[in-house]
């Protein structure tokens, strides 16, 4: 055993080889790679513990019985059951009494198949999925400045060049390390409201740390593009050839004086102008944006409001600078356009629109009329479920939504009124473990697929090795539903090549356009960036000659500040925000299976201001119930004394009555229908134990 493949965690996609350890189980080897370098974080050095877990699910599990055990069953006997289910619950109620759930994790044969099943195999318009509450807020923005998105237009390599980074709302120094690698710019400018390990690295290094009030960072880029203009650093050449839109956005701008700019986010007025002087000053500089920026109810406008600046910079579309968007899944980009989006078809298409729809229709051999219209958002459709309105069946691909969703209390709540739930996972998370029927499929080292990281890259995920006897894959489930649904097999191959060959004739003119896109070339190491429209190069670096707008100008979005959907008041006078850690990931139902890392992060912890601590009664160590409007989460309290003294942070990680998300808040961005994550208003209280 010893095969290249790549990490089945996060965005970056880092290279590891799979090779037998001393006792022969399968263990995880850096390998060299662009994104990488030779490079792991403890998740990736870890990850093939799972391939041989006691915990592993080999069995499908059945019972008819919510408040009873699960009983094991045969493969014939769980999918003659789930799809018996399903036909009935279609026949009595419609097409949309039934709903998928994606994710973000998927292979982009499994995203593609899963968005196919959702609208021909079961009809319904009720398919969304967990990268909605990722990084929806910057496709939207992308999509409104460039034409289109992809969320890094750029090799990462590149940013090892620049000058100046200004990184917005991410902190991959702890969950992307060998990120940092290509963050060596002699002047990096972190804005997060906490001191991150990235901003310390940042001010270890001879950068800045801009520290915002929690949902303030719109008034920010606000405050950076006048400090910018008063200081006479726009791009103006750049503004009037290649973009529309300036004056309006200007208008909004026009007031965010660097002194206003302080009122409003309390960073000081010589850190905003001596931050726009570092990047408008640098010959090659780059603005990167994280969830920091985008799980907000104001995230769209919030990402826009960083590209106006990168506009107004002259950074996009040119060469050695630009703009991009970090990724956080590990297919988060591919993830989003092939089809499990609830708005959007392959390619990027909008389901919406008549040509987008007659071409899927044709590759599909269907009439488009029989294409569903669009579907709930995300949360949306979460809150939704069994409500009578909603669906009342659910099939979810490995996501996890009764930790990582807002408000998770009243949505375990929906998910627990479902008439039928039905998870495919490879073990029991905690949303699997609500599950009627759970189906347990393979994990990324035992079957083929490709991935599409954060820099728009193809790549390959290999089969080292073959799936625990009883395992099937996502593809061979949905393939065998999608039949006993009445589909024709050959409109459902389960085969990953065979699907990605479709998916390229389906995506083929779209944005995201993979028609080129073949095992082989990965193979012999070709780089392929998409839009890969035929057998010629990829586009490793977008936007050089022309965005992607009809007039190939980019567009300045007219955006303000608005804040937080929540503020602190005196029932609950604290902000709080969540994150991840380095030895976690998402809702952690596979990292807190892995013993080294759940040895090292084994509960949920607040981290908190002694000075806050001692207000609520609280010393460190302390177990403390954190309370909002939603729910309540136990975590204890852990001290830093460089936390603003108004904010606390949770870890995201953790389930049950440690999840953070009991406390989310879902108040949606109206574009992108991203909630706001990031902010929400709590108090803190002792508690007992946990
Ligand atoms: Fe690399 Fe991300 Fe995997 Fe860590 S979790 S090894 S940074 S891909």
């Amino acid at each position: 055993m010893n095969t290249r493949t790549h990490c089945p965690y996060c965005a970056l996609q880092c290279a590891m080889s799979i090779e037998s350890g001393p006792d022969g189980a399968p263990t995880a080897r850096p390998a060299d790679f662009p994104t990488n370098r030779g490079g792991l974080c403890r998740k990736g050095w870890t990850s093939a513990e799972l391939l041989h877990s006691p915990q592993r699910i080999t069995r499908p599990l059945l019972r008819t019985d919510r408040s009873g055990a699960f009983a094991e069953t045969d493969w014939d006997t769980a999918l003659d059951h789930v799809a018996a289910r399903l036909a009935a619950m279609r026949a009595e109620h419609g097409a949309d009494s039934v709903a998928v759930f994606g994710s973000g994790g998927l292979t982009n044969e499994k995203s593609y198949l899963l968005g196919k099943f959702a609208r021909l195999a079961l009809g319904t318009s009720q398919i969304d999925y967990n990268g909605r509450f990722c990084m929806s807020s910057a496709a939207a923005a992308g999509n409104r400045a460039f034409g289109i998105d992809r969320g890094m237009p750029f090799p990462l390599p590149d940013l090892a060049a620049a000058d100046t980074v200004l990184l917005a709302g991410a902190n991959p120094a702890e969950t992307m390390p060998p990120m940092m690698g290509h963050l060596t710019a002699p002047r990096l400018i972190v804005v997060d409201p906490r001191r991150s390990a990235t901003a310390q690295y940042a001010l270890d290094h001879g950068g800045l740390h801009l520290a915002p009030r929690p949902g303030t960072d719109a008034a920010l880029a606000l405050g950076l593009l006048h400090a910018a203009r008063t200081a006479d650093l726009l791009d103006t050449d750049y503004i009037a050839a290649r973009t529309t839109g300036f004056d309006d956005a200007w208008r909004h701008a026009a007031a965010f004086w660097p002194e206003q700019t302080e009122q409003v986010t309390g960073v000081p007025a010589h850190r905003v102008r001596e931050a726009a002087h570092l990047l408008g000053t640098a010959a090659r500089a780059y603005v990167l944006t994280g969830r920091g920026s985008e799980q907000h109810a104001t995230g769209t406008d919030t990402v826009s409001a960083w590209i106006n600046l990168a506009l107004a910079l002259g950074l996009p579309g040119r060469d050695g600078a630009g703009y991009g968007c970090i990724t956080g899944q590990g297919n988060g980009q591919g993830g989003r356009e092939h089809g499990q989006k609830a708005d959007q078809l392959p390619g990027y298409r909008k389901i919406d629109d008549p040509a987008a729809r007659a071409h899927v229709a044709d590759t599909w051999g269907v009439d488009p009329d029989e294409l569903p219209g669009p579907g709930r958002s995300a949360f949306e459709l979460l809150d939704s479920l069994g409500t009578g309105d909603g669906p009342g069946a659910m099939l979810l691909l490995g996501s996890n939504p009764a930790v990582s969703a807002p408000s998770a209390e009243r949505v375990r709540n929906r998910l627990q009124s479902l008439d039928l739930l039905v998870t495919c996972d490879f073990v029991m998370s905690e949303t699997a473990a609500m599950s009627d029927v759970v189906l347990p499929v393979a994990q990324w080292a035992e079957e083929e697929g490709t991935m599409t990281n954060l820099e728009g890259r193809l790549l390959r995920r290999r089969a080292v090795l073959d799936p625990p006897e009883g395992v099937r894959t996502d593809l061979q489930v949905l393939s065998a539903l999608a039949v006993r649904l009445g589909q024709p097999a050959a409109r459902f191959p389960d085969r990953p090549d065979a699907v990605l060959a479709e998916l390229g004739r389906a995506s083929a003119g779209g944005g995201a356009d993979y028609a080129g896109v073949t095992p082989q070339r990965l193979d012999e190491g070709e780089e392929l960036f998409w839009p890969v429209p035929g057998p010629e190069a990829g586009t490793p670096r977008m936007f050089l000659d022309s965005f992607a707008h009809p007039d190939g100008r980019a567009r300045f979005a007219p955006v303000s500040h608005r804040g937080a959907a929540e503020r602190p008041d005196a029932d609950y006078p604290l902000y709080a925000t969540t994150g991840r850690l380095m030895g976690h990931y998402q809702s952690g139902a596979q990292t807190r299976r892995i013993a080294e890392l759940d040895a090292a992060e084994p509960r949920a912890y607040v981290e908190v201001h002694p000075d806050t601590g001692a207000r609520a009664g609280l010393a460190e160590g302390d177990w403390a119930r954190v309370v909002s409007r939603r729910g309540a989460a136990l975590a204890r309290i852990r001290h830093r004394s460089d936390a603003r003294t108004d904010t606390v942070f949770l870890p995201f990680h953790f389930a049950g009555d440690q999840a953070a998300n009991n406390l989310t808040n879902p108040a949606l961005d109206p574009t992108s229908r991203m909630p706001e994550f990031k902010v929400s208003a709590v108090r803190l209280e002792p508690a007992d134990t946990a």
